[in-house]
């Protein structure tokens, strides 16, 4: 037996061990019980090359259970599978034969563009009109930096619903008050980790009133918090970079994923001045991790520009901003910073890695691809 990588068609040569076989009959409670605490690949059995409940149970681990590991097809598998298998979420599959794995890869590259999203390869068919479209908008944002010009530009090139995900920081609010004059229609919301600071909640109902809008709160799901903190304790996130980024799935990526779930364009206040991990943040680019056009509409902004806007328009801001907070997230994970000091300093600062992100914006750095 040999394992075949899905995506290369290439044999993989030192395949690690299977941490736990799942049957095709596999309920629930045996899906989240080999999610929890598993290190290793979990392996799905197909006793019949005619049974395909070995799929959904793919789809489900990637989709409901959020696991990210390997997932390894075994048993009665054909070249034919190769395709279904990799878009439902398969990484590898066994296979009796060496020198088949060019017919798995040939099988797999037959079919080039799906119609429909899957657990892999999330991209419909309207990735290409869309990725242009991305292209053209990211032109025409840069014609101009008046920020109401660029809300309605953003408003008129992109159909369907647009989110913009707010944290009421400061290019947020500058961001909330051109949405509002522009009268576009667009969903805002942030997302309400449970651990937000009492004046961001005081900037929220200010924000409210000013602009007469609602924010909607996107909160995390109830049972996953109470399985973290059961597990981490409630400041299990200072034991671990590892424990951290959990906290972050959590709380903020996964609840921003179903926010986003349907939307066409999503609007974020990142700034290439941010950090140099962000340096490269396009105004708009065709964002691969979630199938939408992700539009930053102050990336060229300097901090000057910013601050001008929001005193010329007397936006209401969060009182933390004056007190030293600049980039500001969960009140646990967050601090002043000293003048000079990187706005990005403030935020977990006990750790020492380089790229301090929390995952919701996956390669902020990397032009044309998410920011
Ligand atoms: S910023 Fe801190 S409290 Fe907030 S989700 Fe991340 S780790 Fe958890």
């Amino acid at each position: 037996m040999v394992l075949v990588d899905l995506a290369t068609g290439k044999v993989v040569t030192d395949p690690e061990e299977v941490a736990r076989v799942l049957e095709p009959s596999a309920d629930e409670a045996a899906l989240a019980a080999a999610v929890g605490g598993n290190a290793g690949p979990i392996a799905i059995s197909f006793p019949s090359f005619v049974d395909g409940r070995g799929f959904s149970l793919a789809r489900l681990l990637r989709e409901r259970h959020g696991f990210k590991g390997e997932i390894r097809a075994v048993g009665s598998l054909i070249p034919d599978h190769g395709q279904f298998l990799l878009r439902s979420g398969f990484d590898t599959a066994e296979i009796a034969d060496p020198d088949a794995a060019s017919v798995w890869k040939a099988s797999i590259e037959r079919i080039g563009r799906n119609y429909q999203p899957a657990a892999r390869n999330t991209l419909p068919l309207r990735w290409g009109a869309s990725e242009k479209t991305a292209l053209e908008l990211n032109k025409i944002l840069s014609e101009t930096d008046d920020l109401v010009p660029r809300i309605k530009e953003i408003a008129g090139a992109i159909e369907g619903r647009i989110a913009f995900s707010s944290s009421l920081g400061l290019e947020d609010q500058a961001i909330l008050h051109a949405v509002a004059k522009s009268g576009a229609d667009i969903d805002v919301f942030t997302l309400d980790t449970g651990r937000l600071f009492p004046e961001v909640l005081e900037t929220i109902e200010l924000s409210e009133l000013r602009f007469r809008t609602r924010i909607r709160l996107v909160v995390p799901d109830a049972d996953e918090v109470e399985e973290l903190v059961a597990r981490d304790g409630v400041y299990g996130f200072r034991q671990s970079i590892e424990n951290r980024k959990t906290c972050c799935e959590i709380r903020k990526v996964r609840p921003l994923n179903r926010a986003l779930e349907g939307a066409q364009g999503w609007i974020t206040g990142l700034r290439r001045e941010h950090s140099d991990v962000r340096a490269g943040v396009p105004l708009a680019a065709w964002d691969v991790e979630h199938g939408l056009i992700k539009i930053n509409p102050v990336a060229d902004w300097t901090t000057e520009t910013l601050m001008d806007y929001l005193k010329a328009n007397n936006v209401p801001v969060n009182p933390l901003h004056e007190k030293g907070f600049v980039s500001i997230g969960c009140a646990p994970c967050t601090r002043a910073v000293k003048p000079g000091e990187d706005p990005r300093a403030g935020r977990w600062w006990w750790e020492t890695e380089d790229k301090k992100e929390c995952g919701l914006h996956v390669g902020a750095d990397q032009e044309g691809k998410a920011a």
